[in-house]
């Protein structure tokens, strides 16, 4: 195991980007790339003839592309995809399952790119190669030989293609199951079910014009400036056209408060715009307590003088007394204990919300949507949009700002496990087929069938399983209980490394590289958070030459495994992929005109009814949430609430460095940034080790040999990176509803290192 050395601790940043960023940019992808094939694949990202950027779904711009249309984790993304280093069968020799396990998540990443497919056979000590024809019928074999096809497990993660995300889908539900898990299950899950609760649309309802021209942009429970960095762009905007940036987060992060526009010459000079004008260090779990009070506030204010847009809530709401009540009702002292917010400070966000048109966008991301009350906060944001009127009118709106390039396509193209009865009889009318009704397992479910019931297969669709998802050690446990783990991916992770009885590693071609099939060059789609469908061509040459493209993967899977075959002849669409977006087109509402519309530079809007103030929810109307109880997280005395979060050189699970430049380390990963009297009050010296002990319902969890460093986060509270702090969340530790881990609230105790 590498032994981490205790990290370098400085001052942390007061602004993102400038030329820091550009700097390590460059030096990830020169690093690796080199020159040429660097050079080559940063001119090309995000560009409309290009590929999209594998890593966040933040939108590009409609209009303009700017010559250099990325950010510095969008380089490190294409750094890491991009890479001359191989993983081969060589590697594979050199190394045993063993040894590679003693490695760091960074040193896996750092080791390059997957060349050929890989088996791991029962009682093996090393992968070695094997055929992709002889990998499919291992698989057909498998899964045929399974007692019923929910035993089988489909996992997605967000980086899936449309094109193969609906092939994928189709093949699993022609096999015969729903359990289509995928990585939305563990972050945007609570915001998809809120929302379709209130407005009738799992989706966000704005786009990048509508940003830059708001009068204030909530930024709630997110981390722009290391997770969605072009976002600083637009909030730069926002605040130059006269609107306000209000931050809301228990940690001060730098992107929050200020950016250096690495392409502008004031930015070059690392000199920043500043972002937010109100920066509120909510507790950990406290923004429902925030919200409620924002409404309390909103209603007292509304009994002096008219501020509701009452022709709005008359005509497209329902549920607004039941919502009045609970504000009213509300104490004020303990909204103000529980967020930990100021009274006057919720008044100046009132002041804020209430400023110009009151064209109000809230933004978030994992600080709402991994907590138990996940789906009642979400509610309740858009419960502040409706007395604005606060939707479906230019610069006003909802987003939640999705954390992998495609993962809202994914769903919409039927990467869910309970998708909609219409869904599955047009698929059913399409290719002649009878899916199955039951509605399958999410990630946690999954975990949690894995482990019950031993001798499943489990198939992934990119992604790190096993270090996305919490609980680590149990759900490592689960995997090896498998009869079969099959992993599609690009670069080695270290699911690949806990298998079932039987291991087998496909490698796929990269977003970044040319895909050419037997009806020429093909390009893919994917959907950003602001639902535009639109082109990604790879342009660089493919790392080996014995990679598949995951649609022709899944039709390879599909041909050996189906014993009834369905109207669908997959290796036409292996061969031409706007044969799959035909099919698409002829199942899934918003599709028209696909392969001509897709073509267009920027490609298409995908219809949102809520943006046309159109309510597809069980009453017509838009709802406010009737929720009362605040149902916040409290732990006991002396104990201390954790989230787990990213540093600024990682992208989910993939550790492409060991700095988090923004928040002051260098060179450390096992990190845990506390309050420092709660250091004080412990006896724990700053960057000395703690071990961490977590508590849920009695069970305990321990993430040994951890450096405590003192933070600007509220008493009480925690933060550490995942995938090293994923071990302490329990499986069963999930959102009401949504069943998203709550990875952002985990009940710990921690002491120094014996
Ligand atoms: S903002 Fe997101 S999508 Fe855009 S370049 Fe950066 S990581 Fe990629």
């Amino acid at each position: 195991m590498s032994t981490e050395q205790a990290p370098q601790v400085k001052k942390p940043k007061t602004h993102a980007a400038g030329p820091a960023a550009v700097a390590s940019s460059l030096n990830h992808v020169m690093r690796t790339a080199g020159p040429v094939r660097g050079t080559k694949a940063l001119l090309d990202l995000n560009q409309k003839n290009g590929f999209d950027c594998p890593s966040c779904a933040w939108p590009d711009p409609d209009d303009h592309r700017a010559p250099a249309e990325f950010c510095e984790n969008g380089a490190k993304a294409i750094a890491s995809e991009a890479t001359q280093r191989k993983v081969d069968p060589a590697f594979f020799a050199r190394y045993s399952i063993d040894e590679l396990q003693q490695e760091s998540d960074y040193w896996h990443d750092q080791q390059g790119r997957l060349t050929d497919p890989m088996i791991l056979r029962e009682g093996a000590t090393h992968y070695e190669p094997i055929a992709w024809d002889e990998a499919f019928s291992l698989i057909a074999r498998e899964l045929n030989a399974l007692p019923s096809p929910d035993d089988a497990i489909f996992y997605t993660s967000g980086r899936t293609s449309n094109e193969a995300a609906f092939l994928y889908q189709l093949f699993a539900r022609a096999f015969g199951t729903n359990n289509l898990p995928d990585c939305s299950n563990m972050c945007h899950e609570s915001s998809g079910t809120a929302l379709k609760q209130s407005v009738g649309v799992g989706k966000g309802t704005v786009t990048l014009d509508d940003i830059h021209h708001a009068d204030t942009v909530l930024c709630i429970g997110q981390n722009p400036g290391t997770n969605h960095p072009r976002m600083l762009s637009a909030l730069e905007e926002t605040v130059k056209n006269g609107g306000k940036v209000v931050a809301v987060n228990p940690l001060k992060e730098a992107g929050l408060m200020g950016f250096a526009h690495p392409q502008k010459l004031k930015g070059m000079v690392d000199r920043s715009t500043s972002l937010a004008s109100q920066y509120l260090q909510v507790k950990i779990n406290g923004d429902l307590a925030l919200l409620r009070a924002l409404g309390k506030e909103l209603f007292e204010r509304e009994d002096k003088e008219s501020i509701f847009d009452h022709d709005f809530i008359k005509e497209h709401t329902t549920g607004f007394e039941t919502y009045r009540k609970h504000c009213q009702q509300a104490d004020w002292e303990e909204l103000v204990e529980k967020s930990g917010i100021s009274r006057s400070d919720i008044e100046a966000l009132a002041d804020t919300v209430l400023s110009g048109e009151r064209k109000l966008i809230t933004c978030w991301a994992m600080g709402l949507t991994q907590h138990r009350n996940a789906v009642a906060t979400i509610r309740e944001v858009a419960n502040i949009h409706l007395l604005l009127g606060a939707i479906g009118r230019p610069g006003a709106g909802l987003c939640p700002v999705r954390g992998h390039s495609n993962v809202q396509g994914d769903r919409t193209v039927g990467i869910f496990e309970k998708m909609p009865k219409s869904f599955l009889a047009a698929l059913d009318k399409e290719f002649g087929m009878k899916s199955p009704r039951k509605h399958g397992h999410d990630v946690v479910n999954a975990i949690l069938a894995m482990d019950k019931e031993p001798g499943k297969v489990f198939f992934a669709m990119g992604g790190n399983f096993l270090q996305a998802s919490p609980d680590t050690d149990f759900t490592a446990r689960a995997l090896e209980k498998c009869r079969l783990t099959c992993h599609v991916a690009t670069k080695l992770n270290r699911s690949h490394l806990v298998t079932g009885k039987v291991g087998l590693i496909l490698p796929c071609l990269g977003r970044s590289e040319h895909d050419e099939q037997a009806t020429g060059p093909q390009f893919v789609t994917c959907e950003n958070s602001m639902g535009i469908v639109h082109q990604s061509k790879g342009k660089l040459d493919p790392a080996s030459e014995n990679l598949m493209s995951e649609p022709a993967i899944v039709c390879g899977l599909a041909k050996a495994t189906l014993q009834t075959p369905i109207k669908v002849d997959w290796t036409r669409l292996a061969n031409d992929y706007d044969q799959i977006r035909n099919l698409i087109e002829a199942i899934i509402p918003g599709f028209d005109n696909y392969n001509e519309r897709v073509r267009e530079p920027g490609g298409f809007y995908l219809p949102n009814p809520a943006k046309d103030r159109r309510w597809d929810t069980d009453t017509g109307k838009a709802n406010f949430s009737d929720v009362g109880d605040l149902d916040q997280f409290e732990v006991a005395a002396g104990r201390l609430l954790l989230q787990t979060l990213r540093s600024h050189d990682q992208y989910n699970t993939t550790v492409y460095g060991l700095n988090d430049r923004y928040r002051g380390i260098g060179m450390g990963r096992r990190i845990i940034f506390l309050n420092p009297k709660d250091m004080e009050e412990r006896e724990i010296k700053p960057v000395s080790l703690v071990d961490i002990t977590s508590h849920w319902t009695g069970e305990e969890r321990y993430a040994k040999g951890f450096f405590a460093i003192p933070y600007d986060i509220p008493r009480g509270t925690a933060a550490a990176y995942f995938p090293e702090a994923n071990v302490l969340v329990p499986v069963a530790s999930t959102a009401r509803e949504s069943n998203t881990p709550t990875s952002k609230a985990i009940e710990i105790s921690i002491k120094p290192s014996s």
